[in-house]
């Protein structure tokens, strides 16, 4: 059942074995803390990129790891399975670097990327508004060009690594009147920018070490060179190519979470005596254990395979869907039963359960909350019928 999957090849095991190292010792005993105070330290990003968890997937000659997307998805499942959620790398590394590598001239990436892999900028995305979520075509965040700059007005919310932020995308309206074809994406250097604001760190559900927060633009001018793309009105294209790769991220995390809580609670129901023996001796206790292990195994496999097609450039926008909406529901399925097994100390934050249980539950909701995935889903289906 342990076997590694295909994609796992002998260098990246020992890659993945070297990180998951580094996250026990650097970052593990820390987290705690952090979730106390809604946010990491600053010097995390630094140690991060000194221990070479930062662009794992983009060239060496951009300052990266020149690794594949099997060393990114090994960084992305050892950070989940270490329950260090206090700063997000999937956004710096899996997203934000892959905008730039993809739609970035050669000046801007190699202007970004490598301070990026360094842990010298940290990066964000800011897509979404107060008034428009899931329908970015709505968003109302303005850059209009004025001589070699764009003016951005606007503001975005629940932007993560907002607080650290340095370097944040920002999906702008350039052609107001328009839904799609108006959209573009600007990079904004935040270190001393008029008129660009940060507001307080956002009290969450889960995922409390995290600094999520809203950022406001008023009047803000970045220089027109900082469009990524060779003109303006490609970002809706841009974040709709990007998204599988999102997706399948979140689904690797998720994966990964399920199977630390189902380990988790092994090891508690086997140690926590109830009516003069192991509560794992219930029936109930060793039924439930066995279907969240299956749920797990489930998980793995497929995201294993998505893994393998997203390498081999195959990973479809329905699959990807199918891995982010139905591993994320299921997370929270098995993390609520696995909870119920721990009782009244499953409730306590001290407990790993109780912080994932928590920390999943916006899984179903960020990258495309659920229902638009069973959308995407349901779309692709419909050109068969
Ligand atoms: C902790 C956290 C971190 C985040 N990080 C970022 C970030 O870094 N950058 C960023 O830009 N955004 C980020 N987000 C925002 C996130 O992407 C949005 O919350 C998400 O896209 C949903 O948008 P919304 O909250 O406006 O909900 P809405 O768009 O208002 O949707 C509300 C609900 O409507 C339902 N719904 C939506 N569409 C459909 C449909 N087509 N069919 C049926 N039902 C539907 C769903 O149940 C959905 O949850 C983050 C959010 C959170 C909570």
């Amino acid at each position: 059942m342990n076997a590694d999957p295909r994609w796992m090849t002998p260098e990246v095991a020992l890659m993945r074995d070297s990180v998951r190292k580094v996250f026990e010792r650097e970052f593990v005993p820390n987290e705690a803390r952090w979730r106390r105070e809604h946010v990491a330290d600053r010097a995390v990003w630094r140690r991060a990129g000194e221990t070479g968890l930062l662009l794992a997937s983009i060239p060496e000659e951009y300052g990266g790891a020149g690794g594949s997307f099997a060393h990114e998805a090994v960084v992305a499942h050892e950070q989940a399975r270490a329950l260090v959620n206090s700063f997000s790398i999937n956004v710096h590394s899996g997203i934000v670097a892959h905008y730039l590598l993809a739609y970035g001239s050669e000046e801007q990436k190699r202007r970004w990327l490598p301070p990026m892999a360094r842990g010298e900028l940290v990066a964000a995305i800011a897509m979404s508004e107060p008034g428009a979520g899931t329908d970015l075509q709505a968003i109302r965040t303005s850059a209009l060009r004025d001589g070699d700059d764009y003016v951005i007005n606007g503001a975005k919310t629940f932007i993560t690594n907002g607080h650290h932020a340095d370097l944040v995308v920002v999906a702008v309206k350039t052609d107001p009147q328009q839904r799609a074809r108006g959209v573009s994406l600007v990079v904004a250097e935040t270190a001393s920018l008029r008129g660009f604001r940060r507001g307080p760190l956002l009290e969450k559900v889960g995922m409390t070490g995290q600094d999520t927060c809203e950022l406001f633009f008023d009047d803000v001018r970045v220089p027109a060179a900082n469009l990524l793309g060779s003109e303006e009105g490609q970002g809706f294209r841009q974040l709709m190519q990007q998204l599988p790769r999102e997706r399948l991220l979140i689904a690797i995390a998720a994966a990964a979470t399920m199977q630390r809580a189902v380990d988790e609670t092994l090891a508690y129901a086997a140690q926590r005596r109830i009516f003069g023996e192991p509560l794992l001796a219930l029936q109930n206790t060793r039924f439930t254990l066995a279907e969240c292990q299956t749920e797990a195994a489930l998980a793995r496999a497929f995201v294993d395979q998505c893994i393998e097609r997203q390498l081999e450039g195959t990973l479809d926008v329905p699959t990807a869907a199918m891995a982010k909406w139905s591993i994320t529901d299921r997370l929270c399925k098995v993390l609520d039963a696995c909870l119920q097994l721990h009782g009244g100390y499953g409730y306590m934050t001290e407990y790993p359960i109780a912080r994932m249980w928590a920390d999943a539950r916006v899984m179903r909701i960020f990258g495309g909350a659920n229902e638009v995935m069973k959308e995407l889903i349901a779309r692709s289906m419909e050109q068969r019928a």
